[in-house]
């Protein structure tokens, strides 16, 4: 497959004034990228790099960052996990506090606000140093230490982070948090203010491409049951509430960030990480989701 070229055939017959869309400004520092940012990496569990744009740069990969929470919580607790957090699509926008209300302080999965924020409590929990280890981790499954927090951005969102109060103070009132919620904020804060950019998150998510091996030590990061688990959670949760039209429409697990990212698994074969900032309303990357349904028409692969 030439995956260079089909990226090239993408990037050239597209439009971009052709479609929509507004930058995530609900947190203001993140009103300061310029839209018109627009990189791809694609990586093969075989080798080989693809790339258009801006693929370089790092942008503030917000919510896809749950991703990784995710995985570094699931090996610790396994199985018990999913008493504190559900498995199930929300059929809400990301950070709704109604469902809550009526499921006694249990999310309904660990990639909207609410469930990260459970999973960042177990992290506060477990780890030594929180967000430190945490960012240590998501070095070591990109295998680089250029990875770091925004501290505005984090910053930014603390101060404009009203709804995420909430969710973590009525699961707190169901004694779904053990820690303080300020703690517990503060940390989901800065772990969605990580800044990557489109290479280094398709490196990462090559992880989860790969049954949960790292794709250089090849150490496992995830049992097989424990990868298959967590990819199933991106297919079917990973796209706000539009998780069932991505996936009619693309066909792969992953998961998006209104820093306009989106990272994508086809297992087995490849990762795929695509950055522009511009958000349909559902909150995910309008030219990212485009250009994937081409990737997956074109080339005539999908997990389908
Ligand atoms: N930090 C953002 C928030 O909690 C993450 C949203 C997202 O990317 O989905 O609102």
């Amino acid at each position: 497959m030439n995956y260079q070229q089909t990226l090239n055939e993408i990037n050239t017959g597209l439009d971009c004034a052709k479609f929509g869309g507004k930058v995530a400004n609900y947190i203001p520092e993140l009103a300061n990228i310029d839209p018109n940012k627009f990189g791809i990496h694609l990586c093969c569990i075989q080798k080989g790099n693809y790339s258009i744009g801006d693929n370089e740069e790092k942008f503030s990969i917000q919510s896809i960052s749950k991703v990784f929470a995710l995985a570094m919580a699931y090996p610790m607790l396994g199985e018990k996990l999913w008493k504190r957090v559900g498995v199930e699509p929300s059929g809400n926008p990301f950070n709704s506090l109604v469902q809550l209300e009526y499921e006694s302080g249990i999310p309904r999965n660990p990639l909207i606000n609410a469930g990260a924020l459970v999973i960042c409590d177990i992290l506060i929990s477990k780890l030594k140093s929180p967000k430190e280890d945490f960012l240590n981790y998501v070095r070591g499954l990109a295998g680089n230490e250029d990875i770091y927090f925004n501290e505005k951005v984090a910053e930014s969102e603390k101060n404009s982070g009203y709804r995420n109060v909430a969710l973590a103070n009525l699961m707190k009132s169901f004694g779904n948090i053990e820690n303080l919620v300020e703690d517990v904020v503060d940390f989901y804060f800065y772990m969605c203010s990580i800044e990557m950019s489109c290479k280094e998150l398709a490196q990462t998510f090559l992880v989860f491409a790969n049954h949960g091996a790292h794709f250089v030590t090849g150490e496992k990061i995830l049992s097989e049951s424990q990868s298959k688990r967590l990819s199933a959670i991106m297919l079917t949760c990973g796209f706000y509430d539009q998780a069932g039209e991505f996936t009619f429409k693309v066909g792969l697990p992953g998961k998006s960030g209104v820093g306009g990212g989106i990272a994508a698994i086809f297992p087995e074969h490849y990762s795929v990480a695509i950055w522009s900032p511009k958000l349909n309303k559902a909150g995910n990357s309008v030219l990212g989701m485009e250009v994937l349904e081409r990737l997956t028409t074109e080339t005539k692969l999908s997990i389908f």
